[in-house]
């Protein structure tokens, strides 16, 4: 039923349109004129103006055409990492890459294509399928805006599939951290370095205590933490009176997240205590984590699909974050599905085309199998 050409077509096309983060806009219009071709219903969210981006979270939704089928939802999101502007894709035998000088963007638009072609699938077949919903979302790579900003009032659907993890298709998340983001400003004393040093608090000295008392890397099988800029300093004859840091802490464990958490804070307290100085600190909670057992219905269907599919599937955690880890903290139970991208957020990115056509496939098994549940 796949229509391989069409599909590598549609895909190239997408990865031509530029999306970075905030600028969705052309591809928004570009995915909403193709829904409408298809004869679906659409809407665009007012997300867009919360989080400054140029387009809002594309919402679709689908009348299915026989009853008594669990409503699902598929997600996917818009917007790509950079360098992601004039994407050059190349196809080399069964592999689609970019020319090396920027991301591809299969990331998530392996993703996208797939929809679209499951779409045209199910009308060219007049296959049958009950109420489905999908929502291509903008903001993701800048810390999951779009699917915040989401009303879920809106949303009808059941449980959400969100195809956008790395890795062979088969591969179901059904786990994800919590993740804390903080940024510490060190304040010390500026003062000449060669004439009164004795008058100054060196920031950089002060942080650098602090940053050899914290642990960081991998603290445990759930737990993992990071400083990733510094910055500070102006010149070699100034003593520096402050120096930033900014870092992360994420866990499947809520309380070992906020135990680390207070923990990185309390060192620096206590270490500019020490130093006679003081800092600011500033915690972001950016998401929170899920664990659905693998009882949890949508988990089920995902599996039952990969068995439809013909695929072993793999059910894991993850230690990284996606919408669904929103979609999930606002009540909506949702699952990460690998679409077979590799190497994502580098140069090297790349996707097979058979992994293109299996994750369409994967969408219209679990078109299918959500066919087979009881609607509650
Ligand atoms: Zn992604």
């Amino acid at each position: 039923m796949i229509k391989e050409k069409r599909l590598v077509e549609n895909f190239i096309r997408l990865i031509k349109i530029d999306s970075i983060s905030r600028e969705e806009k052309q591809l928004a219009e570009f995915l909403s004129k193709k829904i409408e071709d298809l004869g679906f219903d659409y809407e665009f969210d007012q997300a867009g103006e919360k989080v400054s981006s140029n387009s809002g979270n594309l919402i679709i939704r689908i009348k299915g055409n026989i009853p008594n089928r669990i409503p699902i939802l598929f997600s996917a999101h818009m917007d790509t990492v950079t360098p992601g502007k004039n994407i050059n894709p190349i196809i080399d035998g069964e592999k689609i890459k970019s020319d090396g000088k920027t991301i591809l963007g299969a990331d998530n638009k392996a993703a996208i294509a797939a929809i679209l072609e499951a779409l045209q699938i199910l009308k060219e077949n007049n296959l049958s399928y009950g109420d489905m919903e999908i929502v291509f979302s903008i903001c993701e790579e800048i810390g999951l805006k779009g699917a915040r900003y989401l009303d879920l009032n809106q949303i009808r659907a059941k449980m959400a599939f969100v195809l956008d993890a790395g890795g062979s298709v088969g591969k179901i998340i059904h786990s994800a951290p919590s993740q804390d983001t903080f940024e510490i400003n060190i304040y010390g004393k500026s003062a000449h370095a060669g004439a009164q040093p004795e008058e100054g608090i060196n920031a950089i000295q002060v942080a650098g205590v602090a940053l050899s008392r914290m642990r960081l890397g991998r603290i445990d099988e759930e737990t993992t933490s990071n400083i990733g800029v510094i910055s500070g300093g102006e010149a070699t004859n100034i003593v520096p009176d402050k120096v930033i840091l900014k870092g992360e802490v994420r866990s499947r464990n809520q309380e070992k997240l906020i135990n680390l958490t207070t923990e990185i804070k309390k060192i620096i307290e206590d270490t500019t205590r020490g130093f006679k100085t003081r800092a600011a600190i500033k915690i972001n909670e950016e998401y929170c984590l899920y664990n659905l057992s693998p009882q949890e219905k949508v988990v089920k269907l995902a599996l039952q699909a990969a068995k439809r599919l013909g695929v072993e599937p793999l059910l894991t955690s993850t230690g990284g974050g996606s919408d669904a880890n929103i979609f999930n903290q606002k009540g909506l139970p949702s699952v990460v599905l690998s679409i077979g991208v590799e190497k994502a957020h580098s140069l090297e990115e790349y996707i097979l085309i058979q992994d293109l056509k299996k994750t369409t496939e994967y969408i219209l098994a679990l078109i299918e199998e959500a066919k087979l549940g009881e609607k509650d």
